[in-house]
């Protein structure tokens, strides 16, 4: 018979990890489950500036190295393996991962958000040398530059108007003749002396790959075909996130763009109900904040309430 665990967490960002922490301290031995992008999205920035504790700052591999490590320190162990099917309804809850059946008394949800990319092999290659998909995380270095910002709703709208506290100039270019951009945000962009609104234009290669920094952006406009190399230092992608939660749904309830709904932060629901020991934190039912430091605060409350919820069943 399968072994019962009291705690697997999915997912290991920085409130997967934050969880695991909590968790192994409190005697759980909680077995976290890596998913496809270990680390989370910390592992794919460089500096992180803004994150309490680091007066200058620390690189966001090296913070979630901190955490997994902290994490095993207390007894968490972890899998590379991938979940393929899970019944949050059965109890215990049934995991069916890529090493095999799991049976656990409560489960942590901290499969995160994805950025979306354009998915140019050029884009992919500078990720984190010019090319980010966090204007509050990676602004800071464009001090001075000029840049683009990719995408035409109210997210490039946002971060392009923050950008402009350190880029001298940010072109957004939007693939569309009409943005998507609520009114507000899109009147307050066209506002701005420093931002420059182009339409009908996507972007073909990022240059500077050998580099191994942005050096400019060739572009299309997609009307009349014509391609330039428009001159900035950095591409900002705001094209929306993709909750990683499609796997649960029909057993948890999720909003209208796929992130879980959460009671309290971190209680799940399904048709409104509370699902026992099932539990969510982190970018996978926070559509709002998005940082790091709050990821970790609901992986923090999630812990607590697993915890909770096993001491109420006396465990
Ligand atoms: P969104 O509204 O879905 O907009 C995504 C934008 O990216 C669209 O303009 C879309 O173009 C473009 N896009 C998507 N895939 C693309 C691709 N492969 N290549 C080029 N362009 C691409 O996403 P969002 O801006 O992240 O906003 C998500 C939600 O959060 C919205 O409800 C928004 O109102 C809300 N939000 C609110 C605020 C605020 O009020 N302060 C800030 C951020 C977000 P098309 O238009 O052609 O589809």
């Amino acid at each position: 018979m399968t072994e019962i665990r009291d705690t697997v967490i999915l997912g290991s960002g920085c409130a997967g990890l934050t969880a695991a922490i909590y968790t192994a301290r409190a005697g759980l031995k909680p077995l976290v489950l890596e998913g496809h992008e270990p680390g989370g999205q910390l592992s794919i920035t460089t500096l992180v500036e803004n994150f309490p504790g680091w007066p200058d700052g620390i690189q966001g591999p090296e913070l979630i190295e901190n955490m997994k490590k902290q994490s095993q320190r207390f007894g968490a162990t972890f899998e590379l393996a991938h979940l393929e099917r899970v019944e949050l309804g059965a109890h215990p809850i049934r995991l069916n991962a890529s090493l095999g059946e799991i049976a656990t008394r409560t489960l942590i949800i901290s499969s995160g958000a994805s950025a979306r990319w354009l998915g140019l092999p050029s884009e992919q290659a500078l990720i984190g040398h010019g090319v980010s998909s966090c204007a509050t995380c990676d602004g800071f270095f464009f001090r001075g530059k000029e840049i683009a910002v990719v995408g035409g709703g109210d997210s490039a709208m946002e971060e392009a108007l923050f950008l402009t506290r350190f880029a001298t100039k940010v072109t957004i270019l939007h693939r569309r003749e009409h943005f998507r951009a609520s009114k507000i945000m899109l009147e307050r962009a066209i506002a701005h002396p420093n931002i420059e609104l182009r339409t009908n234009t996507v972007v073909e290669e990022v240059l500077g790959v050998e580099d191994k920094e942005v050096k400019g952006l060739r572009i299309r406009d997609v009307k009349n075909g014509e391609t330039e190399v428009l001159n900035v230092s950095g591409m900002f992608l705001g094209i929306g996130h993709e909750p990683n939660a499609k796997m649960f749904a029909g057993q948890v309830d999720l909003d209208e763009e796929g992130y879980i709904r959460t009671i309290n932060n971190v209680f799940t629901t399904h048709h409104g109900e509370i699902v026992p020991g099932v539990f969510a934190c982190g970018d996978v039912q926070d559509r709002r904040y998005r940082q790091a430091v709050t990821a970790a605060g609901s992986g923090c409350m999630a812990a607590l309430e697993a915890e909770k919820f096993l001491e109420e069943r006396g465990r």
